[in-house]
C-alpha cells in the first residue's frame, strides 16, 4: 500500500453521510415496465436515432448509433417495443431526445442476458479499444466523457499511470464503495486490461480514508498483482476531481486548459473500469449502473443496480419515503442536480438519488459579500470566487475567463462556505454556458440557472 496522501491546498469536510447506505450490498431494483432512454447522456454529439415506434427491442440492442468520434453509442437496456420518441430534459437540464420503449416479454428477478466470452488476454489491443467503443462506455464518475476518446490519447503523449478513481468524495454516495468490496476482482481486471490497451507502467487506486474495508479488500486483491497499488487519500472533498486526485496521487499539476495526458496520466472511475471489464469479457453494452438511493426518509436506501431510462419516481416509489421529498437530487449534495421533475430517467452518469425533507433542505437568501475570503481558501483551484461572481454579475465574462472561470471545477466548496449564503457556484456555471454560446448578456435578477 502507498504512504496516505492528499491534494495541498483548499477543500472542505462536509457531513459524510454515506452510512445510510454504505453497509447494503447491491441489489437489483425491480425491472421498469417503461424506460426513456437519452440519445445525449455523454460529453459531445447525441447518438443518432436508429429505431422508429413501434420496432421490437432486446436488452442490449444498438438503439442511437456515436454521432461521429466524439460521442458514444446507446443500447435498449430492456427487451420490448419503442412507444415513441421524445423530446425531454435530462437530469442535468439539456433537452435530448429520449427513446420511450415499454418493457415486454416475461423475467423473473432482473438478470442480463451477456454471456462470457472466455479470457481477454489474447484479445488485441485494437479489439479491445473497439470492443469499449461499441459498448458506449463513458465516465460513470459524473462527467460522462466518452472513455474510448480518453484511451486513446495522440502518439506523442506517453501514459505512464492510470489512476483509479475509487475517492467517492461526495457525500452521501457509496456505489463505488460498494462496487469495490463487491466486485474488486472485475475492478481489477478492468485495469489490468486498460494497461494492456495504453501499455502503462502503473496502476494506482485512489480510495479516501474513510473506506477503510474497500482500501483493505483492494490491497489484498493487489498483492498478488504486478505495478498495482492502492493509495489512501486523507478525507477533503473534493479530492475525487481529477486535478486533485492527479496532484496526490504523483505530486503533478495539470496545466491550465490542460487534460490528465498533459503530465502522462489517464484518470478512469472504478465503476467505468467494471464497464470496461463487462464490455471486454461479456461483450456487454451500458444497460445498468449502480445508483445510490438515500436520505434519512428513504425507507429501504441502498445501492441498487437500475436499468438505463428507469424513472426516478418508479425507484423512490420502490424505496419508500417516510415523507413528502422537499429536494430530490441527482448526484450528490455539492455537484448534484435539483430535479424539477420526477419522470427524469436514470442516464450513465447517474451515480446516485439524494432525498432531503423540508427541514434538510433549508435555503437561506442571499446577503452582500462581506469580503471574508473563505471562499478563496476553500478553493482548491487557486481561484477567487468572490471577485469572479462580481464580474459574472456585472456581464464582464471577457475578464471572467482571464482570471480562471475555465480553471473552475464546479465543485461547490465557495458556495458551502459563504457564510452570506451566495450561490457561487451557479454564477461560474452560468457563465460557462453563456461565454461558450456567445451571448453578451444575462439578466441576473431571475433564477441563474435550473440547478440546485
Ligand atoms: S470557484 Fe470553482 S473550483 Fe473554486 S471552489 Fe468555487 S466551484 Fe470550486
Ligand atoms: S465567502 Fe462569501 S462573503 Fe466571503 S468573500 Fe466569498 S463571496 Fe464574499
Amino acid at each position: 500500500m502507498l504512504k496516505l496522501s492528499r491534494f495541498k491546498r483548499g477543500g472542505v469536510h462536509p457531513p459524510e453521510n454515506k452510512d445510510i447506505s454504505s453497509q447494503r450490498s447491491i441489489i437489483n431494483a425491480d425491472m421498469p415496465k417503461i424506460v426513456k432512454i437519452p440519445l445525449q447522456q455523454h460529453a459531445g454529439a447525441p447518438a443518432t436515432c436508429i429505431v422508429k415506434e413501434g420496432d421490437s427491442v432486446k436488452e442490449g440492442d444498438l438503439i442511437g448509433q456515436a454521432n461521429g468520434s466524439f460521442s458514444a453509442n446507446i443500447h435498449s437496456s430492456i427487451q420490448g417495443t419503442v412507444k415513441s420518441i421524445v423530446k425531454e430534459p435530462t437530469p442535468i437540464g439539456f433537452l435530448s431526445d429520449m427513446v420511450v420503449i415499454e418493457f415486454e416479454g416475461t423475467f423473473s428477478g432482473q438478470v442480463n442476458s451477456f454471456q462470457k466470452k472466455g479470457s481477454w488476454e489474447h484479445i488485441s489491443r485494437d479489439e479491445i479499444l473497439k470492443k469499449i467503443t461499441s459498448a458506449g462506455i463513458v465516465g460513470l464518475g459524473g462527467a460522462a466523457f466518452p472513455t474510448h476518446i480518453k484511451l486513446n490519447p495522440p502518439k506523442e503523449k506517453k501514459i505512464h499511470t492510470l489512476i483509479a478513481n475509487g475517492v467517492e468524495c461526495e457525500p452521501y454516495l457509496t456505489c463505488d464503495h460498494r462496487l469495490m468490496l463487491e466486485k474488486g476482482l472485475e475492478i481489477i481486471e478492468g485495469i489490468k486490461i486498460l494497461k494492456k490497451l495504453m501499455n502503462v507502467e502503473q496502476a494506482i487506486i485512489g480510495i479516501e480514508n474513510n473506506k477503510m474495508d474497500a482500501i483493505s479488500h483492494m490491497d489484498d486483491l493487489c498483492n498478488k498483482e504486478k505495478n498495482i497499488g492502492v493509495l489512501p487519500l486523507k478525507v477533503n472533498y473534493p479530492q475525487g476531481a481529477e486535478k486533485q486526485l492527479i496532484l496526490a496521487a504523483l505530486g503533478k499539476e495539470v496545466p491550465t486548459g490542460g487534460l490528465p495526458m498533459d503530465v502522462g496520466c489517464v484518470v478512469t472511475n472504478v465503476g467505468t473500469l467494471y464497464s470496461v471489464y463487462e464490455a471486454v469479457v461479456y461483450d456487454k453494452p451500458i444497460v445498468d449502473r449502480i445508483v445510490t438511493i438515500t436520505g434519512n426518509t428513504v425507507k429501504k436506501p441502498g445501492n441498487y443496480k437500475t436499468k438505463i431510462g428507469t424513472p426516478i419516481k418508479d425507484l423512490l416509489d420502490e424505496c419508500g419515503l417516510t415523507e413528502k421529498p422537499k429536494k430530490v437530487i441527482i448526484g450528490g449534495p455539492m455537484m448534484g442536480f435539483t430535479q424539477h421533475n420526477l419522470d427524469t430517467p436514470i442516464v450513465k452518469g447517474t451515480s446516485g438519488i439524494l432525498v432531503l425533507s423540508e427541514k434538510e433542505s433549508k435555503e437561506h437568501d442571499e446577503q452582500p459579500c462581506i469580503r471574508c475570503g473563505e471562499c478563496i481558501r476553500a478553493c482548491p483551484a487557486y481561484l477567487m470566487p468572490c471577485t469572479m461572481k462580481d464580474l459574472s454579475q456585472a456581464n464582464r465574462f471577457e475578464e471572467l475567463k482571464k482570471i480562471g472561470l475555465f480553471d473552475c471545477i464546479e465543485c461547490g466548496c465557495c458556495s458551502y462556505v459563504c457564510p452570506s449564503h451566495i450561490k457561487l457556484v451557479q454564477y461560474f456555471r452560468l457563465g460557462k454556458v453563456i461565454i461558450k454560446s456567445d451571448k453578451k448578456y444575462i439578466e441576473h435578477k431571475t433564477p441563474v440557472i435550473p440547478f440546485n
